[in-house]
């Protein structure tokens, strides 16, 4: 089946049974938006021009709790707000603890900065060897395209560069990114970033993967993107012909079951059906997703998108999100809770991104028991010791 043959909503009956398609509610248009016509809705421009951005505008669409209003202007100066109609669609209008709004709409805590808070919590610009580069790990990089991203999601750990227009990502700037990457044999994987990289033009983002490729040492373009979740619209027939042409593999970013619409659930399809292979990173977020219940459901309904759940971040020392930060250990504890419990592809990795450049470090729970000369004890998922010997020297 060609990809071109899933356009609306409805069009997904050809593919999946109902009882699947119950658990992807429709989005669609909302009161506020009814009258608003199809062109426009599905178009990414569209949805872009009419973010909401002031409390008035959001009052049309939900019940604004006192608490939220204060946050919005106290907040908005420190990092603006930006929602597509799209997401605020997914809201739940009477709720202020939906884990939706908790994502785009600000909340007080984004104003209390920790002494243990840091400016750039993963030390992105010290492995910066030209701006727009992270080089950090022997044989990929992150490649920053943009600074811009259809929504501002407020536990974004690059806050302070994105939707500052002084850090705009200029021309020079991919030129000089690209330039890096030509004379820098040892690159073989490269990471296109953000900001979000579908916020460039279809001819812009065609023309650094057309380049990346014909780099003879690179062997592997990713493209990181939150538009699956936010702004699925983008996603539309030429951008995903380019991204099939160019081999791309896509990384997105749901951190909740509530972000999944059927809107969202056509384009993954679409995109799978491309013979895109698209992953997934979350972030534990307290009040959000810091319970393994709803981390199953999460990973269950990605692997139904046919997205593999690649990793969970924990949350990083970023300034002004103290307030979704969660112990380690409880992540390692939702690890627990979905190893041999539930299908082991639908288990990512738990890995904290270490403050100050040291990169991912797994974090797992700990199924050795002990050794005794050449005889290891090991305990299963449900807590029961097995003994296993190992060859004597
Ligand atoms: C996460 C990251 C990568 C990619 O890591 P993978 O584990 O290969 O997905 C590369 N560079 C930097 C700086 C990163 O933060
Ligand atoms: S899409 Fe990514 S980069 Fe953009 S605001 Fe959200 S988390 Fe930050």
């Amino acid at each position: 089946m060609d990809f071109k043959e899933l356009q609306t909503v409805e069009d997904l009956k050809k593919v999946y049974p109902d009882h699947i398609l119950e658990k992807f509610p429709i989005a669609g248009k909302g009161e506020y938006y009814k009258d608003v016509s199809d062109k426009d809705w599905n178009s990414w421009i569209w949805q872009q021009k009419n973010r909401i951005s002031t409390l008035e505008e959001l009052e049309k669409i939900i019940n604004v709790s006192t608490e939220e209003r204060d946050a919005f202007e106290k907040c908005k100066e420190k990092f603006h707000v930006g929602i597509t109609p799209y997401y605020a669609l997914l809201m739940d209008k009477d709720n202020d603890k939906c884990p939706v709004r908790q994502q785009s709409v600000p909340q007080m805590g984004e104003l209390t900065i920790l002494d243990t808070d840091l400016e750039d919590p993963l030390g992105e610009e010290a492995d910066m060897p030209v701006p727009g580069i992270t080089h950090r790990y022997p044989d990929r990089v992150l490649f920053y395209t943009t600074h811009n991203c259809p929504l501002y999601c407020r536990h974004c750990t690059r806050k302070r560069k994105v939707a500052d227009p002084t850090s705009q990502a200029a021309n020079d700037q991919i030129e000089s990114g690209l330039k890096y990457i030509r004379e820098n044999s040892v690159v073989r994987d490269v990471i296109i970033s953000g900001g979000d990289p579908l916020s460039l033009g279809n001819n812009k983002l065609e023309y650094i993967i057309t380049e990346l490729r014909k780099i003879p040492h690179v062997e592997v373009v990713r493209l990181g993107t939150r538009n699956l979740v936010t702004l699925p619209q983008r996603l539309d027939d030429g951008l995903i012909e380019m991204l099939q042409r160019n081999l791309v593999h896509i990384n997105t970013h749901f951190n909740h079951s509530d972000e999944m619409s059927r809107e969202a659930l056509l384009t993954a399809t679409r995109l799978s059906m491309a013979g895109i292979t698209i992953g997934n990173q979350s972030v534990l977020l307290k009040g959000i997703n810091n319970d393994a219940v709803i981390m199953k459901e999460l990973m269950h309904k990605l692997l139904l998108m046919r997205i593999r759940p690649y990793y969970i971040f924990q949350c990083d020392l970023a300034e002004g999100i103290s307030h979704f930060r969660t112990s380690i250990a409880e992540g390692i504890e939702i690890i627990e809770k979905l190893r041999g419990w539930t299908s082991g592809i639908a288990i990512p990795y738990y890995v904290v991104d270490a403050p100050g450049g040291g990169g991912k470090i797994p974090m797992n729970p700990d199924y050795f028991v002990k050794r005794e000369g050449n005889k290891v004890t090991l305990r299963n998922y449900k807590n029961s010791e097995y003994e296993y010997y190992e060859p004597e020297e």
